[in-house]
């Protein structure tokens, strides 16, 4: 797997490196696209995203360098190559799913949101999360999120991740489907203090403790999640933070993740590990659709954009 931006053969944190790869909305937008349209050429990308062209070449280059996608010759005019899904790649559908489902349930974009149609009952609409051991429908209040604190956030690279209050230079217009999420997952410390806050952090100091992070920058992370109603301030409580509802349900984005994480990176420790209380299992996620509760995956599903969104010329 890739190595840090110095070339270093430090530990990877599998993480951070994940949210470091895929807490970026273009590249988000580039797997939503193939998953949706099968968008495989540089540019049919660069018409359904508009992204500047080195920008676009950047991201398929890191998703390619991940082993998200592979680069395959083509006989054509205008590409020379395609980029094809591995199963690596393959397997970020879930967490494709995952995001349009919490957007669509609590956003006011969520109508523009692709959505998940399960072929076998027909059921239309986000799916819940299960337990693949012992079948139960789970939420974040049935886990226990064991984090390995001292490890988790002090060894990624991630230099590349930025600021991502109001729109980036590198969002036109049609990546905006990604707007919400990235509140929570386009900074890989908003990502950090929302999961510590999943696996039930909830004061100031519990998580400058767990963080490599200065507390000027706890404190903007911390506003900036308030202001987006995932962490919300108790009344009388001094410094502390609790997930609102729509903070919560992103256990059914961060579940896919770090599943995606260990995938990825299998050869580094994972520092986090989600336990299923009922049946004491590590957690294995599967999609489970709310129509028939039957497991959806990829051979089961299909996933529908919107009438509105531009299409491949
Ligand atoms: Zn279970
Ligand atoms: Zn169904």
């Amino acid at each position: 797997m890739k190595a840090d931006s110095h070339g270093e053969a430090t530990a990877i944190n599998p993480v951070a490196a994940t949210l470091d790869l895929l807490g970026d909305r273009l590249s988000l937008a580039l797997l939503g696209h193939a998953f949706v349209s099968g968008t495989t050429r540089f540019n049919q990308w660069l018409d359904l995203t508009g992204a500047p062209p080195s920008v676009l070449t950047g991201r398929l280059h890191a998703l390619v360098d991940a082993g998200v996608l592979r680069r395959s010759p083509r006989l054509g005019a205008s590409d020379r190559h395609e980029y094809l899904l591995t199963d690596l790649g393959n397997d970020t559908w879930q967490i494709l799913v995952g995001i349009w489902g919490w957007q669509r349930e609590w956003t006011p974009e969520g109508a523009w949101q692709p959505d998940l149609v399960h072929t076998t009952c027909g059921h239309r609409g986000p799916a819940a999360v299960m337990c693949q051991d012992c079948g139960a429908t789970v939420a974040s209040n049935d886990t226990d999120i064991e984090m390995d604190a001292r490890t988790v956030w002090t060894v990624t690279s991630g230099a590349r991740r930025r600021s991502t209050r109001g729109p980036a230079l590198d969002a036109p217009q049609a990546d905006m489907q990604f707007n919400a999420v990235m509140e929570a997952l386009g900074d890989r410390w908003s990502g950090a203090i929302t999961g510590l806050a999943l696996s039930g952090a909830r004061r100031f100091g519990e998580f400058r403790s767990a963080l490599d992070i200065s507390p000027t920058t706890l404190t903007d992370r911390l506003t900036r999640l308030c202001d987006a109603e995932i962490l919300t301030r108790p009344a009388g409580a001094h410094r502390e933070y609790r997930l609102t509802p729509r903070g919560r349900a992103l256990f059914g984005v961060f579940v896919f993740l770090i599943r995606w994480s260990i995938r990825a990176y299998p050869d580094a420790p994972s520092p986090l590990r989600i336990i299923h209380r009922a049946c004491g299992s590590l957690l294995t996620p599967v999609l489970r659709c709310r129509g028939c509760d039957e497991p959806v995956d990829r051979t089961t599903a299909r996933v529908e954009s919107v009438a509105a969104r531009p299409t491949s010329p």
